[in-house]
């Protein structure tokens, strides 16, 4: 989806971004324009200059408004403080405009020697962008103990394995690998897994695999050429895609796309690379790259090609080459770079192909919030975290105390996932946070709300409680997982 002007140009909200942005984004706004597509920026801003404007979400409303109308952005990195404070202005900006897929390709590239060059490296991450650990739902439990949620829903992971698979068929490849640590976080990472799973028998013409993200991180530096398209959640995503960049010259050759339903945003994988700032010397393919899948995104085929070759003639003749690649003393300046791809548009590579694109066709879900529905449900316990200095067997024999006549039982308590009472005979380090496992005596009962808070009423009598959770079966399927050590 895209907007135009009444001669036909596309509109395309223009971010310059903090740090080297404004330069790579220069770069490719020249040959975006010399390559003679069809577009018109409107230039607005986000991050470091909008977060000392004192706009705590770095993300003005004229900026807002601007992408709502254009629906699409080319962007510079956003700067965001680390630990503290203002929340990311880019992560603000995925899930403002639901992004939820997050694609980011890398291919082998003439003249940029690595240890993989001649090995055919061309390959997709395809992240998952709003999820996961980014949602950034964060709490300190107790003074010495943070917790991060990590939601996973089925219609997001839909969503992107739908994507990844759109994606392989519109650029003609064969193959999908999902990682996932499903092994280990059984329910989040599962959940992918699953979905995963279920969808593709749907392209029988693509060949669908899991992986262990672990191993996919070993298989990717061991032998590259072996993956295609890699869908995976958001974390996961963000770590294997700087990897996948390095195997082909680094973060200066390696570009995204957010896309949604509604908005796309691209944006070279790099940051803001504040050491280089204003210097002139910075690599701009990553943006330009960026710049060439969105024109693709917005139907321009032909201006898309034309700079792909453009940047393949350039980079083979070697004649200009920026100091990520030949050193910052040897190194071409960011402009001169650019000047060079501008001097190629027309020209093809003979021996460095650019793959026949399709128009990707987006998945859509119905919009309905409660997109999977349960047939059966059953409340069978509660999870209520306590904070506390006693040791295991004092806060054990204080709850069961405490739930004398009601209509649970303590099962367990454990601290960081691993149950420590009753006694297991392992050593477990532990720290004031417990996880206090009640389920109800009677095992086919379904624990309504009045028990939960007389339970949590019980439980306050006697300790500081910050979080309870309701353990629920769902179809029939215990909708929860066991800690290391219960039975
Ligand atoms: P970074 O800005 O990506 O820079 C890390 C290193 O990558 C640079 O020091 C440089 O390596 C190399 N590099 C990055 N871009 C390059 C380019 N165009 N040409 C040549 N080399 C390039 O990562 P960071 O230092 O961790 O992050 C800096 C800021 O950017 C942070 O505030 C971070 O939050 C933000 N950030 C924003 C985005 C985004 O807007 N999407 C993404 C990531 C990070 P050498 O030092 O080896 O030369």
């Amino acid at each position: 989806m895209s907007s135009q002007t009444a001669r036909g140009e596309k509109l395309v909200t223009l971010i310059p971004g903090d740090g080297i942005g404004p330069e790579c984004v220069e770069s490719a706004r020249r040959i975006v324009e010399a390559a003679g597509a069809a577009v018109r920026w409107e230039v607005r801003h986000a991050g470091a200059s909008v977060f000392r404007q004192g706009i705590a979400s770095g993300v003005p409303q004229d900026t807002i408004e601007s992408i709502a109308r254009t629906r699409v952005v080319l962007k510079g990195p956003l700067e965001t403080p680390v630990g503290y404070g203002e929340k990311s202005a880019n992560v603000t900006l995925r899930k403002l405009f639901e992004t939820y897929g997050n694609i980011r390709p890398v291919r082998e590239l003439p003249g940029v020697p690595t240890p993989y060059s001649g090995r055919g490296v061309d390959l997709v991450v395809v992240r998952e962008n709003v999820e996961d650990l980014y949602a950034g739902i964060e709490h300190m439990q107790t003074p010495g103990v943070a917790q991060c949620l990590k939601l996973i829903s089925v219609k997001g992971c839909e969503k992107v394995v739908r994507l990844a698979f759109e994606l392989a068929r519109a650029e003609g490849r064969k193959r999908v690998h999902c990682a996932t640590k499903s092994n280990i976080m059984k329910l989040t990472e599962g959940t992918l897994k699953r979905v995963f799973e279920r969808i593709a028998p749907e392209y029988p013409d693509i060949e669908a695999q899991h992986i262990i993200v672990d191993n996919c991180a070993h298989q990717l530096v061991k032998k590259p050429e072996q993956f295609d398209v890699i869908v995976t959640t958001n974390m996961n995503g963000d770590i294997l895609s700087d990897l996948t960049s390095a195997l082909v010259g680094g973060l200066g050759f390696a570009p995204s796309a957010n896309l949604g339903n509604e908005v796309a945003i691209f944006e070279a994988v790099h940051g803001s690379a504040p050491k280089y700032a204003g210097k002139n010397v910075i690599n701009p393919t990553a943006v330009v790259l960026s710049a060439v899948l969105m024109l693709r995104h917005l139907g321009e085929f032909e201006a898309a090609a034309r700079i792909e070759h453009a940047i393949l003639v350039t980079l083979e003749e070697g004649k200009v080459r920026t100091g990520d690649v030949v050193g910052y003393d040897r190194g071409a300046s960011t402009t001169a770079f650019t000047d060079a791809i501008i001097g190629n548009l027309g020209r093809r590579s003979e021996r460095w192909k650019v793959r026949d694109y399709r128009p990707i066709q987006l998945p859509r879900l119905g919009p309905q919030p409660d997109f999977v529905r349960a047939g059966r449900r059953r409340v069978i316990g509660v999870d209520v975290f306590v904070e506390s200095a006693q040791t295991p067997e004092q806060l054990g024999r204080s709850l069961e105390a405490a739930v004398e006549g009601a209509p649970v039982r303590l099962k367990m308590i454990s601290n960081r996932g691993t149950k420590v009472y009753p006694p297991t005979g392992a050593i477990t380090d532990c720290v004031d946070h417990w996880r206090c496992r009640f389920v109800v005596r009677d095992a086919t009962a379904d624990l309504d709300d009045a028990a939960v808070f007389d339970l949590l009423q019980r439980v306050a009598a006697r300790h500081r409680w910050m979080h309870v959770e309701k353990l629920q079966e769902i179809d029939g399927a215990p909708a929860y997982t066991l800690a290391q050590g219960e039975d």
